[in-house]
């Protein structure tokens, strides 16, 4: 093992990253190193960036992240599901480490609302601990409590990378609290990694029919192109809210409205455009409002007019990455996932975080 690892490291907010060497750790019990094969560029590393969220610094950003057994600390022989774990082996890990101790986390039972988290790339310190704590760097220590996964055979790197943390959190939003039956009208607004995530679990959870309403084209092309969503509405084509309304409801049955809408747009305007597209006794989750872009009107007649079930779903926790690794042969068989990703060097973090900023590349990945 090296003796010494390069990370992109975030000092001050807006101030380009720079790449800083620390020492491997020796892995304690309980702990191991991996090696980085892959770290996502997630949309929330550039409101991180921006210091639209409180982080310490300096960080090594990246929570997410797929790579291979360099070293196993003492005790650690199996990985989460309990399957054999070896030096070499193709691994990814929850970016997020629950107290286990909480209200939240022992009453309520929702490891997600943890207000003590570890969370990697976000709120561990380049500065002290291990240091090597985010996924934009050659080496990751992956501390005691973290879950981490073997691939299934068959699956690359690649693949597990290309929805980053949209997919196990498409996993607690859509399969978990909102849930989709079989024949369900999806609505998806949205149409970024979140977005596509939930569009792809929608579809393997049975919906009859998904209906993105995004953009820009490019991105509506590419979902297309991967047969991911049936129907694709693009805002910037179709600007007035009251004619995507008509769009979407001629494509749902009868034209009452989506069984289910989606929220993955980040837009605080969506919601109550959204609520227009669900039929009365429906639901609608949002899911993707990650940083506070401020209020928005919302007609709350319309809730109870329509009888709408209305839900939040915050992140994920170790239970929804299980069930993500679970079912990435399944996404991957459906979806050519692939070709949701753009690769760059760790040498230009900079330029990947750019790119996911303007929105110019669906999923820049960093190759260290
Ligand atoms: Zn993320
Ligand atoms: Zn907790």
């Amino acid at each position: 093992m090296s003796t010494m690892a390069r990370g992109a490291v975030l000092r001050a907010f807006n101030e380009p990253l720079t790449l800083e060497a620390a020492p491997v750790p020796e892995p304690e019990p309980g702990a191991l190193v991996a090696s980085v094969d892959l770290g996502g560029v997630c949309g929330t590393d550039v409101h991180l960036f921006h210091g639209n969220l409180p982080i310490p610094t300096p960080v090594i950003l990246g929570h997410e992240a797929v790579g291979r057994v360099e070293k196993l600390g003492p005790g650690v022989t199996a990985d989460f599901n309990g399957e054999p774990l070896r030096e070499g082996d193709a691994i990814a890990w929850a970016s997020n480490i629950p107290c286990g101790r909480c209200y939240w986390c022992v009453v309520e039972k929702e490891r997600t609302l943890c207000e003590n988290r570890k969370v990697y790339g976000i709120n561990q310190r380049f500065d002290e601990g291990p240091r090597l704590s985010g996924g934009w760097a050659e080496f990751i220590y992956l501390q005691p409590g973290s879950a981490v996964f073997k691939l299934p055979a068959g699956i690359s790197p690649e693949q597990a990378i290309a929805l980053g943390c949209a997919g196990p959190t498409a996993v607690h939003g859509v399969l978990e609290i909102v849930g989709i039956g079989v024949g369900e009208t999806v609505v998806v607004q949205g149409s970024g990694p979140v977005g596509l995530a939930a569009a792809m679990y929608a579809q393997l959870a049975g919906a009859a029919r998904t209906i993105i309403v995004g953009g820009p084209a490019s991105r509506l092309d590419l979902a297309r192109s991967i047969g991911v969503g049936d129907v694709h509405i693009d805002i910037f084509a179709t600007p007035d809210p009251e004619e995507r309304r008509r769009q979407v409801l001629a494509a749902t049955p009868r034209g009452r409205g989506a069984d289910v809408v989606l929220e993955c747009a980040g837009v605080p305007s969506a919601v109550p455009e959204g609520f227009e597209l669900v039929r009365r006794n429906g639901r609608y989750l949002v899911l993707g409002q990650y940083t506070d872009r401020g209020a928005t009107p919302i007609n709350p007649h319309v809730i109870t007019r329509k009888q709408l079930k209305v839900y939040g779903s915050w992140a994920f926790a170790e239970a929804h990455y299980a069930r993500y690794v679970d079912t990435l042969p399944q996404l991957a068989a459906r979806f050519d996932l692939g070709r949701l990703v753009t690769r760059y060097p760790l040498e230009e973090a900079n330029r990947a975080l750019a790119d996911m900023a303007s929105g110019s590349v669906m999923k820049a990945v960093l190759a260290p």
